[in-house]
This record gives structure tokens, sequence and C-alpha cells, in this order.
């Protein structure tokens, strides 16, 4: 175990790589705080499993990402119940896909207040701990659609490009303390939210879901193969110990290749 006592909030951890995160985190030894939708009685159950699988403290927020009071109250909250926050994963996010100029002007604004403003409210509330205890490590999760984009995708590529740049801004501003800010971007991840992009694609088409799965990998990633939520946890693990404390404003891909065409 290499994180013991760290305390860590991971937004949007009740589903897809936030849960896998938190559970990893949650292994090597971290406290956590979850966060994100779902059916209450979900929750509830994770909350009361952590615990008794990881040997930690685990603790929930209901907070909102597309509301920055909430997000400021999930900090305070993380401090007060679990003594401070170490770590912070900017994590959830949402999808929606349609042309530019049939996007719907209310999905563009819940996409780019979850996928990005959320991590700037976060990560402000967070900073003036993180110095005062001269430790801190922010992982922001971006995508590839951070460096590079795709048609149909304006608010998330717009989000996640956005994601990027305030990674490197807040690393700078930290530079000199025992911060570190970075931002992995994942290709593929099999999780509910490409799952959906799965069924539209097979609907449209008429084609199965795993043709439509075929198709989506071979697409843009080359390795045709879904990253997997623990490859994203294990390179935070890494982050967030001893020999992660020279990496920040670093813009780390997973991506089985695809932005190296
Ligand atoms: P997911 O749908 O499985 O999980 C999203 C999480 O965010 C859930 O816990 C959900 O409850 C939470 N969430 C959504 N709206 C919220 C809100 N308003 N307030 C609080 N929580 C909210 O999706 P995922 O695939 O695990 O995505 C997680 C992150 O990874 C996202 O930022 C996504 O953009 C990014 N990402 C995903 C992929 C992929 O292929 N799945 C690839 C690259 C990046």
């Amino acid at each position: 175990m290499t994180l013991t006592g760290k305390n860590a909030i991971i937004t949007g951890s009740t589903s897809g790589i936030g849960l896998a995160i938190a559970r990893t985190l949650a292994q090597q030894g971290c406290n956590i705080m979850l966060n994100g939708m779902g059916e209450k009685s979900m929750i509830d159950g994770l909350v009361s499993e952590f615990p008794k699988t990881y040997n930690n403290k685990t603790v929930y927020s209901g907070a909102d990402m597309s509301k920055p009071a909430e997000i400021k109250q999930m900090v305070t909250d993380c401090a007060a119940q679990l003594g401070s926050i170490d770590i912070l994963v900017n994590n959830a996010g949402i999808q929606f896909t349609a042309p530019t100029e049939e996007f719907p002007d209310d999905k563009w604004d819940a996409i780019i207040a979850i996928n990005l403003s959320a991590s700037f409210h976060s990560t402000k509330a967070a900073i003036p701990i993180m110095r005062k205890q001269n430790f801190g490590r922010i992982i922001n999760i971006a995508s590839v659609h951070g460096l590079v984009a795709s048609t149909h995708k304006a608010a998330y590529v717009a989000a996640k490009h956005g994601i990027v740049g305030l990674t490197k801004v807040v690393a700078l501003e930290t530079a000199e303390t025992n911060i570190t800010v970075n931002a992995i971007c994942p290709a593929w991840v099999h999780t509910p939210l490409v799952q959906k992009q799965i069924e539209d694609k097979a609907k449209e088409q008429n084609i199965s879901i795993e043709e439509a799965t075929a198709k989506l990998l071979g697409e843009k990633q080359p390795n045709k193969r879904f990253v997997k939520p623990e490859n994203i946890a294990a390179l935070i693990i890494f982050l967030c110990g001893e020999n992660g404390n020279a990496m920040t404003g670093e813009i780390l891909t997973i991506d089985g290749g695809w932005t190296a065409q």
C-alpha cells in the first residue's frame, strides 16, 4: 500500500472509470469521498461496501457537478469528514453528439459545466487546502478529444481541450509547491458513456452491437481494444506516489495509438 491515509475525492465515481479509480485508490489505502449520480440503494451499497473491502473510511457527496456552490461544499465536506484533501480526481463527465448546427444549447451548457467548469471550481476550492499542507495531487480525466477532434462532438471536444489548458495553468501556478496537476487522455473505455454511443451506432446503421463495437474501435483506435479503467487507475497511483512528484502539467495519453496517427 503506497498511499495509506491519503484522502481522495473522485468526482463521478458511482460508475465507469471513476468507480475503478476510487476502488484502486482505496486498495492503496486511501480514504475516499465518492461522488456522482445514481440510485440511492446503489450508492448506499458502495459507501457500506468500501470500508469492508478496503478497510478505509468512505463517505459520499451528492454534489451536482453543474452547480458551483455544491462543488465548493463537496470540497469543504471532504476536508471536514476525512480530515483533508490530498488527491482530487476530476472525472465526472457526460456526452451528447450532434452536428454543430443542430447541437442543442442546453446540452452545450451542461457539457461545458460538468466536463470543464466543475474542474475549475473543485480545483479552486482544493488548492488553498493543498497549499497549506504542502501536498496535493490533482488529476483531470480529459480524453483523446482533449488533443484531437471528432465530428458531432463540439461541446465535448471544446470542454476536453479546455481541461487540458486548465491543467497546464494550475500546474504552472503550483509548480514550486508539492502539488502536481496532470491530465490523462484515454481513448475508448467500455463504460455506460460509450455503450450508449455503440447502441446509437447500431441503431443508425442497422447493424449488431458486435459490429457497431468493432466499427467504433476500428475507426480511430489502432490497437482495436478498449482501454481498461484499471489502466487509468494504475497511472493515477503512479502520479500520486513518490515517483510522480516531478510530473506536473503533463498531458498523458492512454490511447492505443489514437493520437500517433
Ligand atoms: P460513466 O457514464 O460511466 O460515468 C460518469 C460519472 O459521472 C457517473 O458517476 C455519473 O454519475 C457522473 N456524473 C454525470 N453527471 C454528473 C453531475 N452533474 N454531477 C456529478 N456527477 C455526475 O462515464 P465514464 O466513461 O466512466 O466517464 C468518466 C470520465 O472519463 C468522463 O470525464 C469522460 O469524458 C472521460 N472519458 C471517457 C472515455 C470512455 O471511452 N469511456 C474516454 C475518454 C475520457
